[in-house]
């Protein structure tokens, strides 16, 4: 006979369901919420997990990572990235189509990547695929081979064996993307000789000779572009990483008139502002840049609006010595920032200052997230029948930033020593506690079980 009861149950006076809390009482049953109980339940034959009042909400969905992995596995690796993502909440990412090698732009290249991850996943992951210049004749392959969206680049992407696209490019490849109904990601930047250039090149490594390098209006121009080539040929459009506020208006008008586009920004534009960044410290360095805080304010009121519709972190690691550590020199230092573990805690901090809630937190980094991965009718919210990816965590609590807690492969991040809000608890994929670190004088406990995630893959 058929065993009906539930593998173990979740209990917590604070469960985010229907965007409130409630006392109540997760069943799961084979990696899925198979019933969602109000209150405690009594005896039962099964175990229960008591919380507390310790917030369970959906799992973190992170859609804008760099693995690394085959190729540059020095930089990041599957292992060391899902570990990470299990320590901060995260319980599925999406994989960009570089900076491994190769760079995911075929078929083969994606069933490679695959083969990579094999006993590695610790989340969930699916993966985008890349278009560059000389693999438009390749794409319909890689679309069904199942990557979740293509990715482009508009500007030179730092890694060669990715080079960004022209617009005439982007105008044959973009029926094709939208024949399959997937959103094409964009790094919206388009450079132009100015002057700025010259000035950062005699002073590379002070912050603001960076900042000027890479003005807003190389972002405001790409994001105009894809605008209107979103409407062009009703292609799914996504920006990622948005820094420019310039560009919101132009954004809200275009979602306003009922383009397909969306847009998301990153925890690093959100907490840092431009005014405060040391120079000589590389930890900062991304592309775009981060901004002042006049120019960051006005990306949150774009997050209460709805006008920008998620936070992900573009977590881009790469060796110390890639990053310049030593020398500080922002010109030759990679351009990204390492911190997928801490993204839950950063932006909750920055929130709540801003009179967020935690139930926002959650729409804009998990129902939004599923929803643009396309799995929200299964992840991304607490509801009978959705997969039971879920976060615990105490929103109250504090913690400063260390080095030694760190994760992810290269224990640097522009995030050590900052104190954060936000201590994740446990974290569970597919119905199988991960992650646990609940500190009460009794456990300590990381990575329970054996890599749970699942993969990701188009149409399967
Ligand atoms: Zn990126």
């Amino acid at each position: 006979m058929k065993n009906i009861l539930p593998d173990f149950g979740l209990h917590s006076t604070n469960v985010l369901i229907k965007n409130e809390f409630q006392d109540a009482t997760l069943l799961i049953k084979d990696g899925v919420i198979s019933d969602i109980i109000l209150g405690q339940i009594g005896n039962s034959d099964f175990k229960i997990e008591e919380l507390g009042k310790l917030v369970v909400m959906p799992g973190i969905i992170d859609s804008h990572v760099h693995v690394n992995e085959p190729g540059r596995t020095e930089w990041e690796g599957f292992q060391t990235i899902t570990k990470a993502a299990i320590a901060g909440g995260i319980t599925t990412l999406v994989d960009m189509p570089l900076n491994a090698s190769p760079v995911t732009t075929s078929a083969q290249a994606f069933l490679h990547k695959l083969e990579a991850t094999k006993g590695k996943l610790y989340c969930n992951c699916g993966f985008w695929g890349g278009i560059v210049p000389d693999n438009l004749d390749q794409l319909e392959e890689l679309i069904k081979a199942g990557v979740l969206g293509i990715k482009a680049f508009l500007t030179h992407s730092g890694i060669d064996e990715f080079p960004n696209i022209s617009a005439s490019e982007l105008k044959r490849a973009m029926p094709i993307i939208a024949k399959y109904n997937i959103p094409l990601l964009a790094h919206a930047e388009i450079d132009e000789m100015h002057p700025g250039i010259l000035a950062f090149e005699n002073n590379p490594t002070n912050y603001n000779s960076f900042l000027g390098s890479r003005p807003k209006e190389w972002e405001d121009k790409a994001v105009e572009l894809l605008i209107e080539l979103c409407g062009e040929f009703n292609c799914k459009v996504h920006i990622v990483h948005l820094s420019s506020a310039n560009s919101i208006e132009k954004i809200e008008i275009a979602k306003a008139d009922g383009l397909p586009l969306s847009v998301e920004t990153c925890p690093q534009y959100l907490y840092f502002n431009a005014e405060t960044i040391p120079d000589n410290n590389t930890l900062f360095k991304c592309a775009p840049p981060i901004r002042e805080k006049e120019n960051n304010d006005k990306l949150w009121d774009a997050l209460k609006r709805g006008t920008i519709d998620f936070v992900v972190t573009d977590h881009s690691p790469a060796t110390p010595e890639l990053k310049r550590v030593e020398s500080g020199n922002l010109k030759e230092a990679w351009g990204g920032i390492a911190s997928i573990q801490f993204s839950l805690p950063v932006v909750w901090t920055a929130a709540k200052k801003r009179g967020f809630n935690v139930n926002e937190i959650a729409i804009l980094m998990c129902a939004n997230t599923a929803q643009f991965i396309g799995y929200g009718n299964t992840k991304g919210k607490i509801e009978k029948g959705f997969d039971a990816d879920l976060v615990v965590w105490d929103p109250e609590q504090k913690f400063v930033v260390k080095k030694s807690d760190i994760h992810f492969r290269h224990k640097i991040s522009p995030y050590i020593g900052e104190e954060l809000y936000g201590v994740v608890k446990q974290t569970y994929v597919g119905g199988k506690k991960v992650y646990e670190n609940m500190q009460d004088g009794k456990t300590v406990e990381f990575f329970i079980s054996l890599p749970q995630g699942k993969l990701l893959i188009k149409n399967q």
